[in-house]
């Protein structure tokens, strides 16, 4: 058995990522300022979007970007229920309905066929979630988007890095990042909004900053007017310099870390193979570059004779980590109790939402901690 915790993520930060944010905090300008601004252009043309705007996480950003387009009572948010709480949680405090589309069994991706089906005159926006680094097809959801005239809003969370048919995830269209510890690249709490759309973007840099027109650093570094007034009432959703530093860094070796990440998911196919109480996620069938997020498998719970609850704590007795993303959102308990939500609704959802487990993976984890991870579930199903 492993003597050290194998956590399941755990961020990539070097002695040199901390002298970066010491002299953040030495130079006398701590909040949003030139290194927030630099983070948006590197992030921006890394990508290959237009503009990009920092926030202070990636649910803030959904946040503004509902708030822009109006979203309000009456109005239907169609997303699915195998993703984080945070975007289902802002439709219901916006005074809207999430309705939630089922996901592939084994891609955990929506499709344009389910969003069709769950599409009425109320809905006003598409959140299609890339799930686990690999793309949603959105070719498709694009077209149904626009013929119906319905806004789409792209949750890349788990995509930095991530192609979709040989464009990147952010490059066209509006997407959401963030940067969480847990996801790709990481700047503390952070997030990114992309988007091809000026006047979306130019409504974000407002309300991403109480409603004026400019922020604190364009008022004392840009020279521009410090008599600032409110357009719109706005939120208090930007980057500090802290996080923008850190941001920086990680984004000069996004590449690398998604190297290494991929390389720990092929090792994990290769000895996870044997063990067919596991079901590993399955390729989509359209072209991507898997950014791997998340190295997730499904335990066959009749097979292993025991549940995905008592598996994760057989793994953590045994100093192996590991994640749930995610429970449905539809089978919590404000959703079943105050949203009309029941079980039933989702069977793929629901399914995963039973089985599913996220194995260890960061960049600084080594073959020997696959090798224990393989080692210790072995071990756990008796084999
Ligand atoms: C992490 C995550 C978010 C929220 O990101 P924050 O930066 O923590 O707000 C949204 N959607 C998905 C799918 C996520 O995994």
């Amino acid at each position: 058995m492993r003597s050290k915790f194998l956590p399941f993520s755990a961020p990539t930060i070097t002695e040199d990522d901390i002298t970066a944010v010491a002299e953040v905090l030495r130079s006398g300008w701590i909040t949003t300022g030139q290194k927030a601004a630099d983070f948006e252009k590197k992030f921006a043309e890394h990508i290959g979007c237009p503009a990009a705007v920092a926030l202070a996480s990636a649910t803030a950003g959904m946040h503004v970007v509902f708030n822009a387009l109006g979203i309000g009572p009456g109005d239907e948010v169609i997303t699915p229920s195998m993703t984080w709480v945070s975007t289902a949680n802002l439709a219901v405090l916006a005074g809207a309905m999430p309705v939630f589309v089922d996901v592939d069994r084994d891609t955990l991706m929506v499709s344009s066929e389910s969003i069709a089906a769950a599409m009425t005159s109320k809905t006003k926006v598409i959140v299609p979630v890339h799930f686990a680094g690999s793309a949603v097809d959105m070719d498709p959801i694009l077209a149904l988007a626009k013929k119906q005239g319905v806004a789409v809003v792209e949750d890349a969370a788990h995509a930095a890095g991530t192609f979709y048919k040989g464009r990147q995830v952010g490059k066209t269209g509006t997407s959401i990042f963030s940067f969480h510890p847990i996801k790709n690249m990481t700047t503390g709490e952070g997030g990114m909004l992309c988007s091809d759309d000026a006047a979306l973007t130019e409504r974000i840099r407002r309300l991403k900053f109480h409603g004026l027109g400019v922020d604190a650093f364009d008022r004392q570094m840009q020279g521009r007017s410090p008599q600032a007034e409110v357009l719109e009432p706005g939120y208090k959703y930007n980057m500090t310099d802290i996080s923008a530093v850190l941001g920086l860094r990680q984004l000069a070796r996004l590449e690398e870390f998604n190297a290494k990440r991929a390389d720990l998911a092929m090792l994990y196919r290769k000895r996870l193979a044997e063990i067919d109480e596991l079901l590993p996620l399955a390729d989509v069938k359209y072209p991507v570059r898997h950014a791997w997020h998340l190295f997730i498998v499904r335990l066959n719970t009749d097979k292993a004779g025991m549940s995905r609850d008592d598996f994760m704590k057989e793994l953590k007795a045994r100093n192996i980590g590991t994640g749930l993303h995610f429970r449905a959102i539809h089978l919590q308990k404000y959703y079943l109790e105050k949203m009309g939500m029941r079980r039933g609704m989702l069977p793929n959802t629901e399914w995963n939402s039973d089985r599913i487990c996220s194995l260890p993976l960061f960049p600084t984890m080594t073959g020997q901690d696959v090798d224990d991870v393989v080692d210790a579930i072995k071990e756990v199903l008796k084999k």
